[in-house]
């Protein structure tokens, strides 16, 4: 089993696009959207949902007013500004709270509890394509990496449990912690990137991460048309770094209307020059890995 995932630089690629087409050609796959902070891999692969699970994580401070004598301590103490104070009432705010425990540790009257949070919920749905798991993070919750090795962990267990060739991951732009989580330890980073310039100072950003964590990489050009010569410069960038390009895809509406009907394009316009430049993909991305 190889275990495929799809990032980019930044949001706005295509990416997520071209991971549901993906997701359909590995035919025996396990699909996972560990873009937790913004999923929409749902709206292309439309899930019927099978189980849903709490996502628990870290702490939050509750303050029971019954008990607390408006001394004011725990405003003074807290260094994320989480706690708010109106006519004697002292209260936390609803998604302030870092859970550092400071307030709970220093209030003289333990009128701080200390529960553990609720930051979202993952779920095991099917596809027509396949056995699907993704998330919803809690708006203003953290650890969104966390949920994302929960969400890989548990494809993860399915796909051997199913003998699932392949886990094909729709990974969360940028290069922060949730990327992070979704890319250790696979065997493929296929990177997604646009020819503009942030798209390249993005794109190099990825493959400075991926190559920190020695993930073999390799690169698709979306809307490659939207400037040639930085879609050459890209190539440039990307071998420089030893990630070849395995996709050139041109500027096209039928990713709009693929979205809009709610179908990977390889569905929704299988005969078109686009599905046909994203098979080709997919045949080298089943070559290498
Ligand atoms: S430190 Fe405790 S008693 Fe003082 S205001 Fe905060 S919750 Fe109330
Ligand atoms: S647990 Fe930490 S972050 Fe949360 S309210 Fe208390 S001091 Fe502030």
């Amino acid at each position: 089993m190889k275990e495929i995932v799809i990032i980019s630089g930044k949001g706005g690629t295509g990416k997520s696009s071209i991971t549901g087409s993906l997701a359909v050609l590995a035919g025996r796959a396990v699909i996972t959207d560990c873009d937790v902070d913004a999923a929409d891999l749902h709206l292309l692969l439309n899930p019927t949902l099978i189980d849903r699970h709490d996502f628990i994580s870290g702490h939050e401070a509750v303050i029971d007013q019954s008990t607390c004598i408006s001394c004011g301590k725990c405003v003074e103490l807290c260094r994320f500004d989480a706690i708010e104070s109106s006519n004697g009432i002292f209260a936390v705010k609803p998604i302030g709270c870092e859970g550092c425990g400071v307030c709970v540790a220093f209030c003289p009257v333990e009128a701080i509890s200390f529960p553990q949070s609720h930051c979202g919920e993952w779920y095991h749905s099917e596809t027509a394509t396949g056995s699907m798991f993704h998330a919803r993070l809690k708006a203003g919750a953290e650890n969104s990496g966390k949920l994302v090795s929960t969400v890989r962990s548990e494809a993860k267990k399915w796909a051997k449990q199913v003998d699932a060739h392949w886990i094909i991951s729709d990974g969360p732009p940028g290069i922060g912690c949730p990327v992070i989580s979704s890319i250790t330890g696979t065997d493929l980073a296929v990177i997604v990137t646009e020819p503009t310039l942030s798209g390249k100072h993005d794109l190099e950003r990825v493959l400075k991460l991926v190559k920190h964590f020695q993930i073999p990489a390799k690169v698709i050009i979306n809307k490659r048309d939207l400037c040639e010569s930085i879609s050459d410069e890209i190539a440039d960038l990307a071998e420089s770094h030893g990630a070849e390009i395995i996709g050139r895809i041109p500027y096209s509406p039928v990713f709009n209307q693929a979205q809009n009907a709610g179908k990977p394009v390889v569905l929704f316009a299988p005969e078109s020059r686009e599905s046909v430049l994203i098979r080709e993909i997919w045949e080298k991305i089943e070559r290498l890995a």
